[in-house]
Parts: structure tokens; C-alpha cells; sequence
């Protein structure tokens, strides 16, 4: 295939990418972005096996063949809920792809560099290593803590800053040391030391965030495999990587500095691994009794307001609340209530989770708003639902500055006339902490799964009706 066609295609794939980007960054228009990055993809996938060398097929296409079963199956079987794991544990395989091609670059190069050409070359050896083995290491920490099969509180070591700022000075002591050498032997031990560091670093690093934070990790694990793939871009001399892992590379940076803001976090602060993380705990005790709360009863309640918000939060995925969810809010609009949703940036377990599970449920976009959008609302509202969430309608965000999530901005529901909280128990949220709102007077508690409980109340709904 001639070098002209294969670029045309490149930057063909490359725009569908930007107008994928483009996409899905609004509800409406987010199914025309899907489509554009799978032809997009597609292009890329069709281009490059045709560019290879005859004898490359013997190793691409069975790799292909038994990568492909395995992504479909693995795709079909995923819960929704699970879905955060299965995308910290793809990052980790960009990282250790970066890696392994860096290493084979060192041991293999393209072609005999000398002068500028060599140390370009080694920086993008090196860069590109040091980047994927942080995304490996660090995105496997992420896998076990979203799986909950390690702890998700932040691990701080006593002088975890230092440990950093160490690792830090000796990456770049051992990088110089890496470039300025002539010898194979003295770069390979250099490359080895330092991928063993980074790999630590990335662990440390994942390991002293957590908590409410842990979104941010998420987003920044996404960039950085980004990054990862742009330097496997430049390593490969192959212009469609580098340009799809700055394009995803930018938009994990972009987006995880948008949730450290809806946050209240400082960005270098929460990627330096917690920096400003003290380790205290909330300093007020909470006082009174829960008010339960039957299904019914529920149903009388709202079926007389004349405003009601649902704010939905990780136990409505578990759960799979969203389709019924959506009858009742239809049931409601019918009947003339002014039905909302309010949406958390960092509710449920990634980015837009629970934009994306009321899409699947249809529910109509103008009725679903953004935390920014919609907390000035509360206090002229009936009926509050509660679905299945917990630290992001945790006032202690605001009243209690000792509290892990202090100034986290949290949908103020409690301001309401009545809050329904539907959870199974009293149970804490992702973040570990107790909840005041669930002992506020005007809060009734709605135990048992989301899915039942939301079953009785369509059944209460329809017979009044
Ligand atoms: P939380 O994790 O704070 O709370 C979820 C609540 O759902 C739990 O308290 C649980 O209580 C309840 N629940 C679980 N299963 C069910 C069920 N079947 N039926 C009814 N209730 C159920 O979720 P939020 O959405 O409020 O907050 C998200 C948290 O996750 C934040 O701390 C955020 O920082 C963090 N996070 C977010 C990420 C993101 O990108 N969005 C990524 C990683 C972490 P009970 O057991 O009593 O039922």
C-alpha cells in the first residue's frame, strides 16, 4: 500500500475521531459520536493490517483473532456496574503495551541512529516506558479498588512526599544516565531500574488517593493511557497513535480537572497522590432516629406534589432501577407534577454513569439537570427521591469541615419539604462516612433494594390512577 494512501486514511480516521470527541459531549448528539469513532476505528484497524509485511500476518491475525473472543465475551458478560474495573483494567493494558514496545525498541531498533536522532529516539524510549509502566501498576491499584478487592480508603505513607519527590529525582538521574550512554548493557539496567520505580510510583501514587477522590483517578488513569499511546505513537513512527493518544490523552487531563473542580479539589493536590490529604475524621456525632418509610406510603406522598426530583446514585445501577424509574416519572408528568432528575458529576462509579443508565431508560434529556442546574431548586420542592445514593447528598460535605468530603459541592436535597432515601440499610456510601441527612426531621427512609421498592411504589401509583 503506497505511503500517500495510508496517511490520507490516517487523517481520515484521525477527524472521525475529533468528531466523535465532538459527539460525545452532549446526550442528543452522543450515538452519532459513537458511530463516528467505530467507522473511525474501523478504518484504522482495515489500513493498518493491510500495510503490514506479508509475514507479519502470521502473528497479527491470530493475535487479533484471540483478542477479539476474548473482548467480545468479556464485553457481553460485563454488568453495568462493573464497568468502571473493566475500563481501569484496559488502561493497565495500553500501559504494559507501551512498555513492551519500548522495551523492544531498545532491543530491537528500527534502524541504526546516531547523533540527535539517537537521543530523540531514547527520550521517546524512555518517556514512553516510564509512562506505561505508571499506567499499568497504577490502573491495576484502580482495578482493585473500584472491585472493592482492595481497600478503597487513601494508604497514606508517613513521608509519601518524599518517597515521590525520590522516585521523582531519580527517574530523571537515571534518564540522563540512560541517553548519555554508549554502552547496550549499562541502558538496558538503566530502562530495567527505572521501570521498576515508575511501576512503584504508579502503585504509591493510585494507592494515597481514594475515597471521594477516586473519580479523579479514574479520569487520569484514561489520560494517561493516552499519553501511553502517544509515545508508543512516536516509538512506532505511527501517525494515527500519536494523534488518538493525545486526543484521549487531553481529554482525561480536561476531564479530570472538570471533576476535581465539581469537586472542590485542587488538581496537583489530588494527582500528587493527596497532597493535602490529612488524615481526620468527622468531629460531630450524630444525633436522633431514622424515620422508615413504607412503599405506599411513598406513593401517596408524591402522587399529591405538585414538584418532585429524582436523584439517582450508584445503588439505582446495582439495582437496575432506571427503566422503572422512568414509568414512574412518566406516571407523575402525566398527572401533571413537575418531574425532575438531578444529576451529581461524580454520582455511581464513572463519569456520566448515570446520565448514561437514564438514556438506556429513555428518560427525555430535558428533564435530566446538572447539579449546578438544579440545587437552587430544592427548596421550592416537594418530594425529594433519594435513589440509591449516599455521599453525594451527604450535607456533611458542607457543615463539617473535619469530614473526609469537606467542601465537596453536594445537590442540597435536605432544603427540600421531604426527602425519601431508598437503600437497602444504613449502610455508608463509596467514601466510608455516615450520612446526618438520614436523621434530618423531613427525611423518611425507604429500606429494601431500589428495584422492589420502586416496583411497590409503581404498583401504588397505578392503582391510584
Ligand atoms: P455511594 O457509593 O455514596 O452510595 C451508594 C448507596 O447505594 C450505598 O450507600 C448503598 O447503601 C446503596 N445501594 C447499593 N445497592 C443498592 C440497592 N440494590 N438498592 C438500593 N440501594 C443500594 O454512591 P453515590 O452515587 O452517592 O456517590 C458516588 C461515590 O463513588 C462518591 O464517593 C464518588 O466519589 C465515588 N466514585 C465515583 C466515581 C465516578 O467516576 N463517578 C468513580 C469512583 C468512585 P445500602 O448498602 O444501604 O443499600
Amino acid at each position: 500500500m503506497s505511503a500517500g494512501l495510508l496517511t490520507t486514511c490516517y487523517l481520515g480516521a484521525g477527524i472521525l475521531f475529533i468528531l466523535s470527541l465532538g459527539g460525545l459531549s452532549h446526550p442528543e448528539t452522543s450515538r452519532r459520536g459513537n458511530y463516528y469513532g467505530v467507522i473511525g476505528m474501523a478504518i484504522a484497524i482495515i489500513i493498518t493490517v493491510f500495510s503490514l509485511k506479508t509475514h507479519s500476518y502470521v502473528t497479527v491475525l491470530p493475535a487479533m483473532l484471540v483478542g477479539g473472543i476474548i473482548g467480545t465475551f468479556v464485553a457481553n458478560r460485563v454488568k453495568m456496574t462493573a464497568m468502571p474495573e473493566l475500563v481501569a483494567i484496559l488502561h493497565s493494558f495500553v500501559g504494559l503495551a507501551a512498555v513492551l514496545v519500548g522495551f523492544n525498541n531498545f532491543l530491537e531498533p528500527i534502524a541504526n541512529l546516531a547523533g540527535a536522532e539517537k537521543i530523540i529516539h531514547d527520550i521517546e524510549v524512555y518517556l514512553g516506558i516510564f509512562i506505561g509502566a505508571i499506567t499499568f501498576s497504577g490502573s491495576i491499584v484502580a482495578f482493585g479498588k473500584l472491585s472493592e478487592k482492595i481497600s478503597g480508603k487513601p494508604l497514606l505513607l508517613p513521608a509519601r512526599h518524599w518517597l515521590n519527590l525520590t522516585i521523582d529525582i531519580s527517574i530523571i538521574i537515571i534518564g540522563y544516565w540512560f541517553i548519555t550512554t554508549e554502552d547496550f548493557q549499562t541502558g538496558l539496567i538503566a530502562l530495567s531500574i527505572m521501570t521498576g520505580l515508575a511501576l512503584i510510583f504508579g502503585v504509591h501514587m493510585v494507592m494515597a488517593i481514594g475515597g471521594a477522590d477516586m473519580p479523579v483517578v479514574v479520569s487520569m488513569l484514561n489520560s494517561y493511557s493516552g499519553w501511553a499511546a502517544a509515545a508508543t505513537g512516536f516509538m512506532l513512527s505511527n501517525n494515527l497513535l500519536i494523534i488518538t493518544g493525545a486526543l484521549v490523552g487531553s481529554s482525561g487531563a480536561i476531564l479530570s480537572y472538570i471533576m476535581c473542580r465539581a469537586m472542590n479539589r485542587n488538581f496537583l493536590s489530588v494527582i500528587a497522590g493527596g497532597f493535602g490529604t490529612t488524615s481526620v475524621s468527622s468531629q460531630i456525632q450524630i444525633h436522633g432516629e431514622v424515620t422508615p418509610i413504607s412503599a405506599s406510603d411513598t406513593a401517596d406522598m408524591i402522587k399529591d406534589s405538585q414538584s418532585v426530583i429524582i436523584v439517582p446514585g450508584y445503588g439505582m445501577a446495582v439495582s437496575h432501577a432506571q427503566h422503572i424509574i422512568n414509568e414512574i416519572a412518566n406516571i407523575l408528568r402525566k398527572r401533571g407534577v413537575n418531574m425532575r432528575f438531578a444529576i451529581h458529576p461524580v454520582a455511581g462509579r464513572m463519569p456520566g454513569h448515570m446520565n448514561v443508565l437514564l438514556a438506556e431508560a429513555k428518560v427525555p434529556y430535558d428533564i435530566v439537570f446538572e447539579m449546578d442546574e438544579i440545587n437552587k431548586d430544592f427548596a421550592d420542592t416537594d418530594v425529594v427521591i433519594v435513589i440509591g445514593a449516599n455521599d453525594i447528598v451527604n450535607p456533611a460535605a458542607l457543615e463539617d469541615p473535619c469530614s473526609p468530603i469537606a467542601g465537596m459541592p453536594v445537590l442540597e436535597v435536605w432544603r427540600a419539604k421531604n426527602v425519601i432515601v431508598s437503600k437497602r440499610s444504613m449502610a455508608t456510601g463509596y467514601a466510608g462516612i455516615d450520612n446526618p441527612l438520614f436523621y434530618k426531621e423531613n427525611t423518611h427512609m425507604l429500606f429494601g433494594d431500589a428495584k422492589t421498592r420502586m416496583d411497590e411504589i409503581l404498583a401504588g401509583l397505578s392503582t391510584q390512577s
